[in-house]
């Protein structure tokens, strides 16, 4: 049995080892430190459970997304801890004062990114900010499903491809209590990278990682760069940024993402709202604002119960969508990806963070300049 040909077509999502009646799936790290499925042929009866729950290979349940809001949450630190508008705490609020659980990606004590189960606001809190990382989905669709056997509410949120995993897993389970939000994602990095990058951080300042943020907010919402705290010092840093926006660390299938689109596999779709600016004229305050897109009618009653935590405008779902290219097409999968890698495992992260980042900065620098002298011909 092959559950996929090629790694184009695994998302990593782990549906397949989560639904195996034999325990016979097991996800385990390739040499770039994504998760594959790979099949314990000694347990395997052949049932082809694991390739029928594909939501990659297989359809999967498509919500056309109805309404597009420009969404800040009221409260000030709630926004300025999250990664966009904070919504997803307005949403994943709701469903805690059902008494449901909230699963999502937190850090693990080591830092590395991972879905876990919550059920109060301490611990989803854990939930908020993005993680430019693949998280582990561990076994929490086992666990969501249980939750629902339970009679609870749940909210499950992560990339589009994990939802649609999700759903494709609890097919034959009563999902009226499920909520879902996915993410419009750029495509999620290696967890290696990242693991051998927060070891770097370790050794370049001597000490121990005590926390991390891959966008700190403090100079503004639309300024990209990650801060590292090691024993409690704060280093603003921009070597992990460039890295996720060069493409050579994202996972193969995410050239590959079939969700980058308005068939959405969640009842809610969170984003950063780019060009607020433009189509809401001084909603922004360069705080952070979320783009929410309501993907169905359950989507759309929750949303009208939690009016009163959030500021909202209801704007043109075509315009909103436009300056967010991950709702259009996939990132490009770039010449120099398997360049990457080669040198990475031949000379492993030091040297290759010294060489990458080194040409990323000479590439910006000259694109600026560029710009610039564009900029002063168009103006002679
Ligand atoms: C890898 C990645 C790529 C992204 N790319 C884009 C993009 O191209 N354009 C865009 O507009 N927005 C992108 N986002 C989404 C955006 O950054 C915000 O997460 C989103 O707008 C929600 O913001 P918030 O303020 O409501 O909540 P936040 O508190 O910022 O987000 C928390 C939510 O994000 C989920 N989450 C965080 N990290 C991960 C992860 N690694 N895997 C799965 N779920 C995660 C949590 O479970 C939680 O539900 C990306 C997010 C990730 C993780």
């Amino acid at each position: 049995m092959k559950i996929f040909e090629s790694k184009n077509n695994c998302c990593g999502c782990s549906a397949c080892e989560q639904i195996c009646p034999k325990n016979a799936v097991k996800m385990e790290p390739d040499n770039e430190g994504f998760l594959y499925p790979v099949i314990d042929g000694s347990l395997c009866v052949e049932c082809g459970a694991c390739k029928n729950v594909c939501a990659f290979q297989n359809d999967y349940e498509k919500n056309k997304s109805q309404k597009a809001y420009a969404v800040k949450h009221k409260d000030f630190d709630t926004r300025m801890t999250s990664r966009s508008g904070g919504v997803f705490i307005a949403i994943s609020d709701f469903i805690l004062e059902k008494n449901g659980s909230v699963y999502g990606a937190a850090f693990d004590d080591d830092f590395s990114v991972c879905h876990i189960r919550t059920t109060n606001k301490s611990e989803r809190d854990r939930l908020k900010g993005s993680k430019y990382v693949q998280s582990d989905v561990k076994d929490t669709f086992t666990s969501v499903k249980n939750d629902l056997k339970n009679g609870m509410y749940v909210l499950f949120s992560g990339t589009a491809c994990q939802v649609a995993g999700l759903k494709n897993y609890l097919k034959n389970t009563d999902t009226s209590k499920l909520y879902t939000c996915d993410l419009v994602c750029h495509g999620v990095p290696s967890p290696k990278i990242w693991k051998e990058y927060l070891s770097h951080c370790e050794k370049k300042y001597k000490g121990k990682v005590t926390n991390a943020d891959f966008r700190d907010k403090t100079l503004g919402w639309k300024a990209h760069q990650e801060a590292i705290w090691i024993d409690n010092n704060k280093h603003i840093l921009r070597e992990y940024t460039y890295l996720f926006y060069e493409n050579d660390i994202e996972r193969p299938s995410c050239y590959n993402c079939k969700y980058t689109n308005l068939d959405r596999p969640a009842d809610f779709t969170l984003a950063d709202f780019w060009g607020i600016d433009r189509i809401v004229p001084n909603f922004s305050d360069n705080k952070g604002v979320s783009l929410l897109l309501i993907n169905s009618d359950k989507g759309c009653e929750l949303f009208n119960s939690i009016n009163n935590e959030i500021d909202f405008v209801e704007c043109d779902i075509n315009k909103s969508i436009e300056p967010n290219p991950n709702l259009s097409r996939p990132t490009a999968k770039p010449k120099s990806r398997e360049a990457f890698w080669i040198y990475y495992s031949k000379k492993g992260f030091e040297k290759t963070l010294k060489k990458y980042y080194k040409k990323i900065v000479i590439k910006r620098i000259k694109k600026r300049i560029n710009a610039k002298y564009k900029s002063i011909v168009k103006k002679v």
